[in-house]
């Protein structure tokens, strides 16, 4: 229960930061809140020499408009994306998340940045980002890009960032006004990590779907973006047969392990269930 030893570091600017990871190399890891960092450190299952603190450096905290997208810097807590009225009103599916994570101990430290860039299946962020086609802002010390969501995440804590490249924000783009959302989630207990969860952000116009996007948690080694089974929806009235054959689709795609959390037919079975309730759910709240 007790890390290895490792060298701190705390710089004030991205350029530092980048500047430190690159140069530190392989061994370094950048902390942002250290809710999974550190208990992978106390196992002993990382063992990173230097940590590069995040947390003072300003440029990677807030939540500001940039044309129709939302942009959030990577060390905005999930306790600052709860007070965020802008966000609740504009993107409320990152708040019904938000209250899932965790409890308010782990959310007041934990981060957005450090929660997509994990790479851990059962982190809940990552599908609701897939779901609202939501971007990473990389930075490393020669350039930067910006990442895709949906291209992001490669394999279990395996994702796109080359190394010592760190995310700086998320970039989403705002849903149209009235579409509707939901984020459905089964746990064993209250913080626990997902059985299956299930993100669904559709838009209704004239009485049929215009369009449907679908993430999911915790069903693969990485997240998933149910892209076939959202198109089943598109132009249909939400009627049962579109919805059997979307939740059939979500469920092709899902081959969790067993784990824990159960066999992994049940674990499919789950998937299933969380799709088909977010689709429901999120039908009722469409103007
Ligand atoms: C009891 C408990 C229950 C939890 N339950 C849930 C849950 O239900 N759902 C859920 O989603 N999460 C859950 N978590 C995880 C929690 O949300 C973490 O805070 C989050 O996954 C990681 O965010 P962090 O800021 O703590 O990152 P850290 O732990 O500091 O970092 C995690 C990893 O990401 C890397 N990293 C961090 N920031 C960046 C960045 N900006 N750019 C590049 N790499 C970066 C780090 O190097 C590290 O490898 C739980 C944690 C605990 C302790």
């Amino acid at each position: 229960m007790i890390p290895g030893s490792f060298a701190y570091h705390r710089p004030t600017s991205i350029a530092e930061a980048v500047g430190l990871l690159a140069d530190l190399g392989e061994d370094a890891r950048a902390l942002a809140g250290g809710h999974s960092l550190i208990p992978m450190m106390k196992l002993r299952l990382a063992s990173p020499s230097h940590l590069v603190d995040l947390a003072g450096v300003s440029d990677l905290k807030g939540i500001r408009v940039e044309g129709g997208d939302i942009v959030i810097g990577a060390m905005t807590t999930q306790c600052d994306l709860l007070a965020s009225e802008q966000l609740s009103a504009k993107i409320p599916i990152l708040r019904e998340t938000s209250l899932l994570i965790a409890d308010p101990q782990v959310r007041y430290v934990g981060t957005l940045g450090g929660n997509v860039a994990n790479g851990d299946p059962g982190n809940d962020m990552p599908a609701v980002m897939m779901c609202l086609d939501a971007s990473y802002e990389v930075a490393g010390k020669a350039r930067k890009r910006r990442i895709s969501a949906r291209d992001f995440y490669k394999g279990a804590y395996v994702t796109a960032l080359a190394p010592g490249e760190i995310v700086t924000a998320v970039r989403i783009p705002v849903p149209a006004q009235g579409h509707g959302f939901a984020y459905e989630k089964l746990k064993r207990k209250v913080g626990d990590y997902a059985t299956a969860a299930a993100a669904v952000v559709l838009v209704i116009s004239g009485g049929k779907v215009a369009s449907c996007s679908i993430g999911l948690t915790n069903v693969a080694d990485t997240p998933l973006y149910a892209r076939e089974a959202g198109m089943v929806l598109v132009g249909t009235a939400l009627d049962e047969a579109a919805v059997v054959e979307t939740v059939r689709r979500a469920r092709a795609i899902a081959s969790p392990a067993a784990d824990l959390r159960g066999p992994v037919e049940f674990r499919v079975h789950v998937a299933g269930i969380m799709v088909r309730r977010a689709i429901l759910r999120a039908k009722e709240r469409a103007r």
